[in-house]
């Protein structure tokens, strides 16, 4: 399901992106702790609560969502970062408060990927809001998801558009207990359902 394993095919970063998840992965397995786990291709825009569909139709007139390479939007991506000093009650990392440098690109492989999606104005050709996917074999992994201050709903036009081009059966975002309650609440809006690292199976939740 999750695809660590170096080959021939692997590019020269690939052993570097690997390393850099599979301590992680292993510690969840370990712990057996709930992944967020959303899967693609399966009628996701439909098993979403109803105003988060709203909130996907909305996002999908507002902005185009496409994949874009990380150094040719660099003063977008910068205003994003820029755009809350603060979020999920939590100030955000010094370097998400600098311009945004540029990225070498990395030699990876077609199992190994290295994604970049970001929702566009169709309005004014800005970036709203961005997403780098993280991907071993079927499995995305989600490391950084943002949306500029003032642009709701551009994170639910995102998701929806990487359930249905990220070529994955699964995006991960992380654990489902998130470190804020509000952030567990939006990963569960947007889709994202308790997952069980050992059995590599949904966890079936008991609805009061
Ligand atoms: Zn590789």
């Amino acid at each position: 399901m999750i695809d660590f394993t170096l080959t021939d095919e692997c590019g020269a970063d690939c052993p570097k992106w690997i390393e850099k998840w599979v301590e992680w992965w292993n510690a969840r397995v370990k712990e057996r702790e709930p992944l967020a786990m959303m899967e693609c291709g399966h009628g996701y825009v439909e098993s979403l609560p109803r105003a988060s569909r709203r909130m996907v139709r909305v996002a999908n007139t507002t902005y185009e969502f496409r994949e874009f390479t990380y150094n040719n939007c660099l003063s977008d991506l910068s205003k994003i970062n820029q755009s809350k000093s603060v979020r999920q009650g939590r100030p955000m990392a010094d370097h998400y408060l600098q311009p945004a440098k540029p990225h070498r690109p990395l030699a990876l492989c077609e199992r190994h990927r290295d994604t970049w999606y970001g929702g566009f104005s169709r309005e004014t050709g800005e970036m709203k809001g961005y997403a780098r996917l993280e991907t071993f074999g079927e499995t995305g992994l989600l490391n950084v998801i943002l949306r500029h201050g003032e642009s709701l709903g551009v994170l639910n036009g995102l998701f929806s558009y990487m359930n249905d081009n990220a070529n994955v059966k699964l995006i991960n975002y992380l654990r489902i207990a998130s470190a804020t309650e509000t952030l567990t609440a939006f990963k569960r809006r947007v889709g994202f359902r308790p997952w069980d690292p050992v059995t590599s199976e949904f966890i079936e939740e008991v609805h009061a």
